[in-house]
């Protein structure tokens, strides 16, 4: 997956563990996750850094039961199609039971451990998203 972290570059980034970060084209005017130099719509490497509200809502999702390597212990696999307003991002969602699951629903990011590499010792860090309780 493009949206998880090694464990120095999560560490590096750990002033902004709260924030959403994304990347804005400044010649196209796109939005979009994860940031990278180069904009995915025109390929113009004028881009900058926009913070990404954490709060989005859920168009769609899917299950998997059968996830790849890495991803066993997190049976079934839910992955999510989220509307951040300015762009839409697909990610994994998490701390859900698939019966609390409804398309419409808020989600918010959280950071969470995204997958093991038993070879390298690795743990990798990634966003994924939960249901927001309301109280
Ligand atoms: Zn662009």
């Amino acid at each position: 997956m493009s949206m998880e972290y090694s464990v120095p570059i999560y560490w590096r980034n750990r002033v902004n563990y709260y924030k959403l970060i994304g990347g804005r084209c400044k010649k196209c005017g796109r939005v979009f996750f994860p940031p990278q130099s180069r904009c995915p719509y025109c390929s113009s490497d004028n881009v900058e850094p926009v913070s990404l509200p954490r709060i989005g809502r859920l168009l769609s999702y899917t299950v998997s039961y059968n996830p790849p390597e890495g991803y066993k212990l997190q049976t079934p696999l839910i992955i999510g199609l989220i509307d951040l307003g300015e762009t839409r991002i697909i990610a994994q969602l998490t701390d859900v039971s698939l019966e609390e699951i409804s398309e419409g629903i808020e989600v918010e990011a959280v950071v969470r451990k995204i997958r093991e590499d038993r070879t390298a010792g690795l743990i990798h860090y990634g966003y994924k998203f939960r249901p927001v309780i309301s109280h």
